[in-house]
């Protein structure tokens, strides 16, 4: 029996708690076959000890049932969470403590609106939950042009308390952003060695709380650098923002492949920019027609909703104040509401 063929057979056992598995995520570091005997070496980044014990018991009840495996040895190391910092060393996602869902907004290429929609999403959701208690993190992820502060109204270094690092709070919502510790002047070419081990600390270093979603703004693209970051990151699934022009749902789609490839489900396509709605309420297709309910289509996915193009959505950005928190009432920010709850509903 091929390693390969092992392989796939544990690349259906998944980690703990979430959709993905462990092959995905990194955690197999050799697979030996001699003789009917599985050696199976795994590598998990925890401080929770049932975590790999459950492992074990998945991996040791998914080779068993091959009918070439007659035995199986499967040795686990533990990492504590900390150590997954340590140079080279690839973080594997323990779930943050206190947080209960991640999910991600992605797009093919920048400049469709996703930092836009992820500081409304995650006000609506927050408008939506704040009133049970329940609280709403923003991670941004966006290494190249971290605009989130900006849009959230945010800036300056975040407080460490007892070597974690607090996150920075505007309009209720619990803030980190690369934007809080990289400097506009710093090389982009330093940024994305850095992006793999900060991101790491996001997850395993900040002081979040108790929060009920964390929306993770990612970085534009489908490179190697996006693809580890979200191996990184435990995401319980992702939305795909793209723009109405038809010729845009290629590269939304590479974006949603890129997310698949990582077992990581899409939990539907947003479209932004949609139309222009004039004061007598006709609309103006500006960017073209159809693009999102095509990709969902493709994607076999849902289509959460349609965003304007709406210039007050834009400066209220600017200004630092999201459109979801500045005016709820208006049609824009009705429509990211629709979104949220659509979301909120879905986990
Ligand atoms: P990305 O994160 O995809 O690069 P941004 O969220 O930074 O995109 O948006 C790019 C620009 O477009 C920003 O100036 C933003 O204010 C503007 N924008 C985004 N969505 C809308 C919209 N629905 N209507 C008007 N302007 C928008």
């Amino acid at each position: 029996m091929s390693q390969e063929a092992i392989k796939n057979a544990l690349a259906t056992v998944k980690y703990p708690g979430f959709s993905r598995d462990i092959v995905s995520f990194g955690l197999v570091r050799s697979i030996d076959f001699n003789d009917g005997k599985a050696v199976i070496g795994i590598s998990v980044t925890s401080n929770d000890h049932s975590v790999a014990a459950q492992i074990r018991d998945d991996i040791e009840a998914t080779l068993t049932e091959l009918p070439e495996v007659s035995s199986t040895e499967i040795n686990v190391s533990i990492n504590p969470a900390k150590k997954a910092e340590a140079p080279g060393t690839q973080a594997t996602p323990t779930g943050i403590p206190g947080v209960k869902h991640v999910i991600a907004v992605a797009s093919g290429k920048g400049g469709v609106g996703k930092s836009t929609f992820s500081s409304n999403l995650a006000c609506a959701i927050s408008n939506l939950i704040a009133s049970e208690g329940k609280r709403v993190g923003l991670l941004d992820c966006d290494i190249y042009g971290p605009s989130i502060p900006l849009m959230m109204g945010v800036g300056g270094r975040p407080e460490i308390e007892d070597e974690s690092i607090i996150p920075i709070e505007s309009h209720g919502i619990k803030i980190m952003s690369m934007g809080f510790l990289v400097d506009d002047d710093t090389p982009v070419v330093w940024r994305g060695p850095m992006i793999q081990k900060t991101i790491s600390q996001f997850i395993n270093n900040v002081k979040w709380g108790d929060l009920e979603i964390i929306v993770v703004d990612l970085p534009p693209g489908t490179g190697d650098a996006q693809l580890s970051l979200v191996q990184t990151i435990p995401l319980r699934g992702a939305i795909i923002v793209t723009t109405p022009q038809l010729a845009a749902t290629q590269v939304a789609k590479r974006g949603a492949r890129m997310l698949e490839k990582t077992n990581v489900p899409i939990l539907g396509v947003a479209e932004n920019m949609s139309y222009l709605e004039s004061p007598d309420g006709s609309k103006s297709y500006i960017f073209g027609e159809g693009g999102g309910q095509q990709t969902a289509t493709d994607l076999g996915v849902e289509l959460l909703g349609q965003i304007p193009l709406d210039p007050s959505i834009r400066e209220a950005g600017d200004k630092g104040t999201p459109i979801t928190v500045a005016n709820p009432e208006s049609a824009s920010a009705v429509a990211f509401e629709a979104i949220a709850r659509t979301v909120v509903g879905l986990l």
